[in-house]
């Protein structure tokens, strides 16, 4: 046992590990993609990745598997909580995969704990982050789908099945259009990367030749003047915004901190999102929540890991 952590993060792109101390220094710090596979093979091969990261890691760092106090992971959802077995939507090869129990194998039982990336990001920027010393927070991170994660009275919020803070799925239109998960006008359809580009497109935007439709691209478009990005950029951030007011009406919060492509992506974004907020938080107690940006993304996903297993009285659980 020690005071410092093996902090793994896996997204849908990438895979990211490093042993973080309990001051939350980083060290050795690896980063990979997460591999293209297919066929029956394909789970054991994304598992080989994320172990493979791993292991560089603590020999990069030259920590034994002996000193660790655990192993804290944060993995793009949906999940089994706390049992950690990951279904990440980008990730096919990976259903109902066991992660959590195949990491403790490799271990020697030290404590392993499994939670969705949203609720990592809480965490680490409660931790260490731009939001240290907030007594209620809710952090929320717009990319490819639209998370987050909940402090209150200082403590991660978990929910009976894990999912507390996940945002994506408040409705900010309630006769907004159908989302992925079965409900209607949820803050993801309105907000995520690929939906923004799916209503600009449908509106006439065209990338740049040689480019790709995504959210970056679409984002650079509205900063070089383009009026229809810009537009459903901005009503990407209007809805962030209506969905952070919400938060704050229900939970009296001191501050929301805003991660991910488009909250990097300058002020058409964070202006909208701003007045989105404005329009909707009508109390006192409401407009008084600090919005911060998230500043250290490539840190703040592996210090909410590591905080699960070295700060367990605020971030870890049982089970
Ligand atoms: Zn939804």
């Amino acid at each position: 046992m020690g005071e410092r952590a093996l902090a793994i993060d896996i997204g849908g792109t990438k895979i990211a590990a490093a042993v973080v101390d309990a001051d939350g220094a980083l060290r050795g710090a690896v980063r990979r993609p997460v591999p293209v596979v297919s066929g029956p093979s394909g789970a054991e091969q994304v598992f080989a990745a994320v172990w493979d990261c791993a292991y560089e890691s603590l020999l990069a760092a030259g920590v034994g598997i002996g000193e660790l106090a655990g192993v804290g992971c944060g993995c793009a959802g949906p999940m089994r909580w706390p049992a950690g077995e990951v279904s990440p939507l980008n990730i096919p090869a990976w259903r109902d995969f066991p992660l959590r129990e195949r990491l403790r194998e490799l271990v020697d039982d030290a404590p392993v704990l499994v939670h969705n990336d949203g609720i990592a990001l809480a965490a680490g920027e409660h931790w260490a982050g731009v939001a240290r010393g907030v007594h209620n927070l809710l952090a929320v991170t717009v990319s490819t789908g639209v998370g987050g994660g909940l402090i209150l009275a200082g403590q991660l919020l978990h929910g009976g099945w894990g999912n507390a803070g996940h945002i994506g799925h408040l409705t900010v239109a309630a006769d907004g259009p159908p989302c992925p998960c079965g409900g209607q006008g949820c803050l993801e359809v309105m907000a995520a990367g690929p939906h923004t580009v799916r209503r600009a497109l449908a509106a006439g935007w065209v990338p740049p030749a040689g480019q790709p439709a995504d959210g970056r691209v679409l984002a650079a478009c509205a900063a070089a003047g383009n009026q229809t990005a810009r537009r459903e950029l901005a009503r990407s951030g209007s809805a962030v915004g209506a969905g952070m007011a919400a938060a704050t009406n229900l939970l009296d919060l001191d501050a929301a901190v805003v991660a991910g492509g488009f909250a990097q992506s300058g002020p058409i974004f964070w202006d909208a999102m701003r007045a989105g907020f404005d329009r909707h938080a009508g109390l006192a107690f409401s407009r008084r929540l600090r919005i911060l940006r998230s500043a250290d993304p490539d840190r703040v996903p592996l210090w909410g890991a590591a905080a699960f297993v070295l700060v367990p009285d605020r971030y870890g659980w049982s089970g």
